[in-house]
């Protein structure tokens, strides 16, 4: 992990979440996300600290683990604010909600884990900082956000998802599908120098992996569209699973069934199918 130079004043470190390093000034720095959990927290401030930079802000994108596991350590050491838009803000200071959210209720042991539930930390509502641009990406979650820097550099959170990962898992966690299509729209309309996603290599041209994103979202609706035959969701999930050959495991199973409620949603909405009632069973159907 090292610190890279984007910009006049932009930076971000390379990890499995990137994180970007807004300088304020000579000493302090913003932060965009702080990545898995406490060892890339702590990761961060080694890096930052051979720099002489102290981190002043944070800005979670949103409020998923992998994006706020280093918070409560950075805070503790450098006491600096976190911010977070509305929503997303409540999820990372109760991050219980998380796992809850999948599951729908109280959870159970298996789902009390760091991939769902991560550390909480005491985190305000979004403020401005000089430098930095808010940019709405909803979608992938509830209300995430994007931040510009003066640079012309874009962070997007996990607005996309690279192409390895699609081509390996084809789904990809979704909360609202128009939200993330009109994402995609609005992604095109920008004119940045550099672009960061969270998991995959920066680029100049978005693209290619709009694209990508968006055909997958298509080839998903019509894969579902062809399950619905009148199956319950639990069958609607485990017949995409099976399409795709993916391997399911606890926490899987409740982040795909979500997304997959996710898709129902938005092809009820298109009128593209419907449910009915039948023997105290819901069951999903496509409109011809
Ligand atoms: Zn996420």
């Amino acid at each position: 992990m090292e610190l890279v130079k984007v910009g006049e004043s932009t930076y971000y470190i390379s990890n499995r979440t990137n994180i970007g390093v807004f300088k304020l000034n000579d000493k302090d720095v913003c932060l965009i996300d702080t990545g898995n959990d406490e060892d890339a927290g702590k990761k961060i401030l080694k890096i930052l600290n051979e720099e002489n930079l102290n981190v002043k802000y944070i800005i979670n994108t949103h409020s998923h683990a992998d994006h706020i596991g280093g918070n409560k350590i950075i805070k503790k050491r450098c006491d600096c604010e976190i911010l977070a838009s509305d929503v997303e803000k409540c999820f990372i200071n109760n991050p219980l909600f998380e796992p809850t959210f999948l599951y729908g209720s109280k959870i159970f042991r298996e789902l009390d884990n760091k991939f769902l539930r991560a550390n909480e930390s005491d985190c305000q509502s979004l403020k401005e900082i000089n430098g930095l641009e808010y940019i709405s990406l909803k979608g992938h979650s509830y209300n995430m956000i994007g931040v510009k820097t003066k640079d012309n550099v874009y962070f997007l959170g996990d607005a996309l998802v690279s192409e390895e990962t699609i081509n390996k898992y084809h789904l990809f966690f979704l909360y609202d599908v128009r939200e993330y299509l009109n994402t995609l729209d609005y992604l095109e309309t920008l004119e940045g120098k550099f672009y960061i996603p969270a998991h995959t290599q920066v680029v100049a041209n978005l693209f290619p992996l709009i694209n990508i994103n968006r055909n997958k979202i298509k080839e998903i609706c019509d894969v579902i569209l062809n399950i619905c035959d009148g199956k319950n969701i639990d069958n609607i999930v485990k017949e995409v699973f099976t399409f795709y050959q993916l391997k399911m495991n606890c926490n899987q199973y409740f982040l795909v069934s979500s997304t997959i409620k996710a898709y129902l949603t938005y092809l009820l909405e298109e009128e593209k199918i419907k449910y009915e009632f039948i023997n105290n069973e819901m069951l999903w159907f496509k409109i011809n």
